[in-house]
């Protein structure tokens, strides 16, 4: 494990120096670091916060140049202090490294490095100095060329860049800078940025539950930045991404013809997962189960969120960058992945979803009941309604079980599809709700009833029809590993709930009929298909699997993310019969372990100025529509929000004993 020989971090400083470094007690919080690269271990981590060196012999000095070479080559040049600054402190750091030690010039070096720490205007400015000035504060001795007396040995680094916002969205995106092309009016080069992650910009920006707001850092000083309303600001000028972006003349090399690759499911995860294969020009065929595109996205997510010709006309891009897209070709049904094996494709993604229901299992719930229906089959029956397929009536009380955004969009869709009382009823507290807290507002604001720690016992029906619910009132316990509190049943507090339908939104399976045992594919305890974490390769070589069939009921985003990740783990079995180490993915996961990305402080006074107002359709009016809620924002509107975001880059280095491999990123 990782023992600290000096450093500084947060302002503490850590020095064992002249200490046996088997003496030394490693830091469990920076276990992560002994996986980085096995047989390549790291010598030495710098960041925004400080840095530390774990191994005799490290030259400081050059590291230190190597951090300051990178920032300089990642400041924007927007501001003076950081535009000049880090170049002269990186020149100066290279006379000092290559001529040797000078207290006047490492003084002068000092100097700038403190005037670009306190007056750059953004987080990358801000923050790049602060290794060399802990270095100088605490460690003068040891910036010398070679590292001091300790006799230097080799050292490679390797650099990333991040934000808090960027690491928080599964995808990666680049958010920072989408949001400074539109502070620099060039919205189609913003969008180019999403583009590099996946194909559906303005579905995302429409439907994304925002991890990225979440971590966003403007949250300590007022609100997030509106991410998401940004990225479909920049998405919607563009009225027709699909032919206006994208041709098949834009893939640049194509790959061997003999190198086909399927792709099941033409949901987020398999939408992705070949856009970026197309990309990078390999022959992808989709095979979809039903007859249009969108997977959970198309059937699950109701108009009034998500227009239907938003996500078709996304969708359109595997065809524009010339994959093919099989309609109602049903895996299990119609085809195995044997049977695509010997067609002659060379890998599979398995995107299936998971869109087979889950009922309640409580006293009384008999499939058969009128009235009873699973959230999923609700939704897809809404949605074949409105596009003319079929017909279904809802009325008087409707009862959904379940806290996710499955949930909220069968209780709001309910409403407009002619309910008259809906209620929601959901067994922990309102904070542990998986849903959108903004889908829970919209749903409240609509005029739907929420039943917190309150749990359904039994079904009540008559001649065949559900007629209520018997609720039960929960009591929460302990705290559990995930941060939620244990809820348990209070005696004697059962009461009925009187309704018309009952919707069980707790939750989806795979269709275990999909898979057949021939295929060699399994599936892990949860009833999803097993996939290894890091490459999504299942139990079968060359078929990987991702999205909700592999995650269970999950995300937009995560799906989308899986794709892009499947992506990757596919162009490397086709090219090298194995999935490369990926350094990029290692250095998240040290930082995120490491929490490096958690601090609060800012280094400048932030004045406040809250986030553009979306405006929406009057709850009153809307509650009876499918028309899109949220409205767009103004220009002048995206470039206001866009100048909140402070910019918060940081650069991390680790410093190797060897370079470290390359990989597909
Ligand atoms: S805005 Fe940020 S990155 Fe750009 S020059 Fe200023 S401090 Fe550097
Ligand atoms: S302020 Fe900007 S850079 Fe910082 S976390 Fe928020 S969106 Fe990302």
């Amino acid at each position: 494990m990782a023992s600290v020989i000096y450093g500084v971090w947060d302002g503490k400083v850590y020095d064992n120096r002249g200490m046996d470094i088997f003496e030394v007690a490693p830091l469990p919080e920076l276990a992560g670091f002994d996986h980085f690269n096995e047989g390549n271990v790291i010598k030495a981590f710098l960041g925004d916060r400080g840095f530390f060196v774990f191994e005799p012999g490290v030259d400081l000095l050059e590291a230190l140049l190597n951090y300051a070479a990178k920032a300089a080559e990642e400041s924007c040049g927007k501001c003076t202090p950081c535009r000049m600054g880090t170049s002269l402190v990186r020149e100066r750091l290279a006379a000092l490294h290559r001529d040797g030690f000078d207290a006047d010039l490492l003084d002068e070096t000092e100097q700038l490095a403190r005037h670009v720490g306190q007056t750059s205007l953004c987080g990358l400015g801000q923050s790049c100095m602060t290794p060399l000035l802990s270095a100088l504060d605490h460690f003068r001795e040891m910036i010398v060329p070679g590292g001091g007396s300790q006799g230097k040995s080799p050292q490679y680094a390797m650099h990333y860049v991040t934000a808090p916002c960027i690491e928080a969205c599964p995808a990666k995106v680049n958010v920072p800078r989408y949001i400074d092309y539109i502070k620099d009016g060039k919205p189609s080069h913003s969008l180019g940025v999403i583009l590099q992650k996946y194909p559906m910009a303005a579905t995302c920006g429409r439907v994304c539950v925002r991890y990225c707001e979440q971590a966003c850092r403007r949250n300590l000083v007022d609100e997030a930045v509106g991410i998401k309303v940004l990225k479909r600001y920049v998405a919607d000028l563009e009225r027709d991404i699909s032919r206006q972006w994208f041709s098949p003349e834009m893939v640049r090399s194509h790959q061997p013809a003999h190198l086909r690759v399927a792709v099941v499911g033409a949901g987020p995860a398999g939408l992705s997962c070949a856009y970026h294969l197309l990309l990078r020009g390999y022959p992808v065929e989709v095979f979809e189960a039903r007859d249009e595109p969108g997977g959970m996205a198309a059937r699950g997510i109701p108009s009034y969120r998500l227009p239907k010709e938003v996500l078709r006309s996304e969708a359109e891009i595997i065809g524009r960058l010339g994959g093919r897209i099989h309609y109602n070709a049903r895996l299990g049904r119609d085809f195995t992945v044997d049977d695509l094996m010997t067609q002659g494709f060379k890998a599979v993604f398995l995107g299936l979803g998971c869109d087979k229901g889950r009922l309640l299992e409580v006293q009384g719930e008999d499939p058969n009941l009128v009235g009873l229906q699973t959230g999923i089959d609700f939704l897809l029956k809404a949605h074949e309604c409105l596009q003319g397929n079929g017909c279904m009536t809802v009325g008087g009380v409707v009862v959904v079980v379940g806290g996710g955004n499955v949930a909220m969009d069968c209780a709001r869709s309910a409403l407009r599809m002619g309910a008259d009382e809906v209620h929601v009823v959901y067994r922990r507290a309102k904070a542990d709700m998986p849903a959108d807290a903004e889908e829970i507002e919209a749903a409240r604001e609509e005029g739907v009833v929420f039943h917190f720690l309150t749990s359904p016992s039994r079904i009540v029906s008559k001649d065949g029809r559900v007629t209520g619910v018997e609720l039960v009132s929960m009591v929460q316990g302990e705290t559990d590993a995930n941060g939620r509190r244990s809820v348990a049943a209070c005696p004697d507090s059962t009461q009925t709930l009187a309704c018309d339908e009952l919707i069980a939104a707790i939750g989806q399976q795979v269709d275990e009929n999909s898979i057949a045992p021939s295929d060699g594919v399994r599936f892990g305890k949860r009833g999803f298909l097993n996939a290894n974490d890091t490459t999504l390769a299942t139990s079968r070589p060359g078929v990987f699997a991702g999205g909700d069939c592999y995650l269970g009921p999950s995300t937009l985003i995560k799906a989308m993310a899986n794709g892009l990740k499947a992506s990757r783990s596919i162009d490397d079995f086709l090219h090298y019969g194995r999935v490369r180490f990926f350094p990029r993915s290692r250095m998240r996961r040290i930082i995120a372990d490491f929490r490096a990305l958690s601090d609060d402080t800012f280094e400048a006074p932030v004045e406040n100025k809250y986030r553009v107002q979306v405006k929406e359709l009057d709850p009153e009016v809307r509650k009876r529509l499918f028309d899109e809620v949220e409205k767009p924002i103004s220009t002048e509107e995206a470039y206001e929000e866009a100048n909140r975001c402070l910019r918060c880059y940081r650069i991390y280095s680790v410093i190797t004993e060897s370079p470290v491999p390359d990989s597909a990123l």
